[in-house]
């Protein structure tokens, strides 16, 4: 994309290197202009977060299971006197 203020060549920018220029027109499309890379960390992040989500989930579960497990032998030692 050329800046038009400066006319310098910017491939895969969304400020000009040379000036600073914005050279985003402001449509969704080329507000944020990221490098193959930098798409695969954003992914990346994307994929960790997720994961993370997933394992408060399965722990909260097992914290869950082990506790009703604890309340059931107890409950079942004390009836069974
Ligand atoms: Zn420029």
């Amino acid at each position: 994309m050329k800046c038009p203020r400066c006319e310098t060549e910017n491939d895969r920018r969304t400020i000009c290197k040379k000036c600073g220029m914005f050279l985003s027109d402001g449509r969704t499309r080329n507000r944020v202009v990221l490098t193959p890379e930098e798409l695969r960390k954003e992914d990346l992040k994307k994929l960790r977060r997720i994961l993370f989500g997933i394992l408060k989930v399965v722990w909260m579960a097992v914290v869950f299971l082990i506790i009703s497990i604890l309340v059931v032998a107890i409950v079942m030692t004390f009836s069974a006197e």
